[in-house]
């Protein structure tokens, strides 16, 4: 009999409950005992989808992160929180977010805020967690009371529990040493910590353990897997049985490292690596268990069950008992229950599956491999059913669009002249000062702004008054530009709930749910919009608006919009074609509204590609594949213009070395990116690479409420013209303006005029 288990599961709630008390607990509203308690009645919830799995996991619940809870329990705390006499759970938020919630901190005795803890991406997802830090001397002490408090409670529940940790291997490789040190010599320090928690977890009678070692689907480094061998030969003490846990991609050069380790099963993602199971099961010991994630953990598309039985059949045949069946990853990424969706379009939602319908689904599997077929023919009908009409669906398959990508030529990504010659021609036509000025689209979402469009949503404004709010909004930003003497002007914003949802909302083959929130981090959660058909833009989306803004000034006024990549990357993804097709039905659809604009009279365009960056496969390898699709699709939206339209681009992380050379490709004529922060660190990519074109290194940091001065921002561009010719360069902050206050951006962006007018000054 094949055994049906899960990785882990949402933890924020099917209401987002769990962050609401969070946040109503960091603004001291309400006690720790009653956040303790929406934390236990979440598992209890989680766990009760969970019971009818042979094993179900215990520990992937987390208040704030699951990497950070490691951390606590292998005693790794960085020091500035060390001695803290709180609540440990007051402590943990200090390394999540720099303090705990108001009142806790004085009331145990104590300072008040701390550096919070670094935070990136975990894997290719979008949920950060928080950085683990080492240093030389970092030593380990176990506290494994939180997970044995979970497993008490899931076994008082009746679960069958599956205690899940992170493996010392990735758990080290996803730290960052502070102090430069080798994180791997602290392997020999960590391991007997591991040890003992195992042997706790044994002598609670525990049988598995599932120790997740996901960093097996990246390019390890030199020693890295001589450590794998050593961590494994060190927790294989025959006291509890380990399924080493790998997912999000395949195993590739890693597959024989993996079948060499002494555990007693392998999970494996069995979407991204199906063509690696039969080489995984060959290569293991012939007792293994193999687990097979055969539901894929990260997107929202019914299961196929019928053609996953087709193939899983006669690998259930072959290995009987040593079969466990899965979803690829922690379930953690997509949303809770589809049952919540109360708006959603009925036959889109008779295509999704969120990670209840998930559970479900596995379990239609369990019954039709362990009972036969018969058990579950209903059940598989209706199934067979919704896929087939997903996949017939004229929703989806829109045969104009199809007939465009089948007509794709390297034409349509080629400006007609190169930069040289445009830049002359745009010159001419825009009279620009040196060093011009700009922002990057957003100024502040007021109160007001976000107010008129709940009414309008909520129906209580009409479409006539509601256009006439957000035209004074519009009119107020060119104002204040003036005023300002910036030199490109933007229309705000003020329309856009979000730079992904406008535009999706307007697109053909768009859905948007309700409750489709997956955790980002802490209590911050994001709503992906549904990508579900093939995409067209039935009409103009900003013409109105930006035209509207136009009248209102002789300055250039800039066409906003959000470039294909981008809003790729930030949606669910339909899985019946590449993602490189969808991205190019992006890219047409766009390609109409820059061509459109340019039509009204529009001569400065930015197309901002904020998410091109994360898209990037997590291995190496495969990045070039990846990079040349987007670029490519960034170049098909953008460059069907004249000459004389000036194309930017924006993007929002300072990461650059590694890809400038497809940014260049790009060859939008003037590319913003965030870099004050890191004091033009960033212009080192152009030490060895010539950027070509235009470039307006951000010198204004709009993450945070300070106002730089004049000098400052003068230091910074100076900086910038050691690198990139100085009649290159453009001046501007690092990103939109929409969190802050009008009140901080005014004095800011003074400043900032003023600092390209000393620089134009210095230059004459
Ligand atoms: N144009 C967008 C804005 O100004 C860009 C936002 C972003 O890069 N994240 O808000
Ligand atoms: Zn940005």
């Amino acid at each position: 009999m094949a055994r049906f288990h899960n990785l882990g599961f949402p933890r924020i709630g099917a209401k987002r409950e769990l962050k609401f008390a969070l946040e109503s607990y960091w603004k001291g509203l309400s006690s720790r005992d009653e956040l303790k308690a929406v934390g236990a009645e979440q598992r209890k919830i989680n766990w009760a989808l969970q019971s009818a799995l042979d094993l179900a996991p215990v520990g992937d619940f987390a208040f704030y992160d699951q990497v950070l809870d490691m951390s606590f329990t292998l005693g790794n705390l960085p020091s500035r929180v060390q001695g803290f006499h709180g609540d440990v759970l007051d402590n943990y938020f200090r390394v999540a977010r720099g303090r705990s919630a108001q009142g806790a901190e004085a009331h145990a005795g104590c300072c008040g805020g701390v550096a919070a803890g670094e935070m990136t991406k975990w894997f290719d997802t979008n949920y950060h967690y928080i950085v683990p830090e080492f240093k030389a001397d970092t030593a380990f002490n176990l506290d494994a009371s939180r997970l044995l408090e979970q497993l008490a409670e899931a076994r008082a529940q009746g679960v069958k529990a599956k205690p899940v940790i992170i493996g010392p291997v990735t758990y080290l490789a996803l730290g960052k040493a502070k102090d430069d040190s080798d994180k791997l010599a602290l392997l020999d320090r960590l391991l007997p910590v591991y040890v003992e928690l195992l042997a706790k977890l044994a002598e609670e009678g525990v049988e598995w353990v599932q120790i997740d070692e996901p960093i097996l689907v990246t390019e390890l480094e030199a020693g890295w897997d001589a450590a794998f061998k050593k961590a494994y030969q060190a927790l294989n003490t025959g006291k509890v049985k380990l399924l080493l846990a790998t997912y999000f991609g395949q195993l590739q050069s890693n597959l024989p490292l993996v079948a060499s380790l002494p555990v007693q099963g392998v999970h494996l993602d069995a979407i991204n690596a199906r063509d690696e199971v039969d080489a995984l099961i060959r290569a293991l010991p012939a007792q293994s268990v193999v687990s097979l994630g055969v539901i894929n953990g990260r997107n929202i598309w019914k299961t196929d069950l019928t053609a996953v039985l087709n193939w899983l059949e006669p690998v259930a045949k072959q290995l009987g008992d040593r079969l466990w069946v899965a979803p690829s990853c922690s379930l953690l990424h997509v949303p809770v229950d589809l049952d919540s969706e109360q708006k959603l379009d009925g036959e889109i939602k008779s295509w999704l599956s969120y990670a209840k319908q998930k559970l479900a689904e596995l379990s239609v599997l369990a019954t039709a491999l362990n009972q036969g077929l018969d058990a579950v023919r209903a059940e598989l009908a209706a199934n067979a059913a919704a896929v087939h009409a997903r996949r017939n669906s004229p929703r989806v398959n829109n045969p104009a669009v199809k007939a465009a990508i089948a007509k794709l030529d390297a034409k349509l990504g080629q400006r007609k002249n190169p930069y040289e010659v445009r830049a002359a021609k745009q010159a001419e036509l825009l009279k620009l000062p040196a060093f011009p000025t700009t922002t990057i689209g957003s100024f502040p979402q007021t109160a007001e702004i976000r107010h008129a469009r709940s009414e309008f949503k909520a129906g209580r404004l009409d479409a006539a008054a509601y256009k006439t709010a957000m035209q004074a909004e519009i009119a107020r930003c060119v104002k204040e530009q003036e005023a300002l003497d910036l030199d490109v002007f933007v229309h705000g914003e003020a329309e856009r709930n979000d730079m992904v949802e406008y535009f999706g909302e307007q697109l053909e083959g768009y859905a948007f749910s309700q409750f489709g929130w997956v955790q980002s981090y802490g209590s911050r959660c994001v709503k992906p919009p549904i990508l579900f058909g093939d995409i067209s833009r039935p009409k103009a989306m900003t013409v109105e608006w930006i035209k509207y803004a136009q009248s209102l000034t002789t300055k250039p006024m800039k066409g906003m919009l959000t470039g294909p990549v981008t809003i790729l990357n930030w949606s669910f993804v339909r899985d019946d074609q590449p993602r490189s097709v969808s991205c190019y039905q992006l890219a047409l659809a766009i390609r109409e509204e820059v061509l459109d604009l340019e039509k009204a009279g529009i001569n400065v365009i930015q197309i901002d590609e904020a998410a091109l960056r994360e898209g990037l496969p997590l291995r190496k390898a495969q990045w070039q594949e990846y990079l040349d699709w987007a670029v490519e699709s960034f170049r098909i939206t953008a460059n069907g213009v004249t000459d004389d339209t000036q194309i930017h681009t924006h993007m929002c992380y300072s990461e650059f070395n590694d890809i400038i050379k497809s940014i260049a490709d790009m060859d939008a004529d003037v590319i913003t990116i965030e870099t004050s922060r890191s004091d033009m660190e960033l212009l080192d990519a152009f030490k060895s690479f010539e950027y070509p074109n235009e470039i307006g290194p951000g010198v204004y940091d709009i993450h945070s409420p300070n106002i730089p001065n004049e000098e400052y921002m003068v230091k910074l561009m100076k900086l910038a013209a050691e690198r990139v010719p100085a009649e290159r360069l453009w001046v501007n902050p690092d990103c939109g303006l929409k969190t802050r206050q009008w009140s901080e951006v005014l004095p800011a962006l003074t400043n900032m005029v003023q600092a390209a007018k000393a620089l134009r000054a210095a230059a004459n």
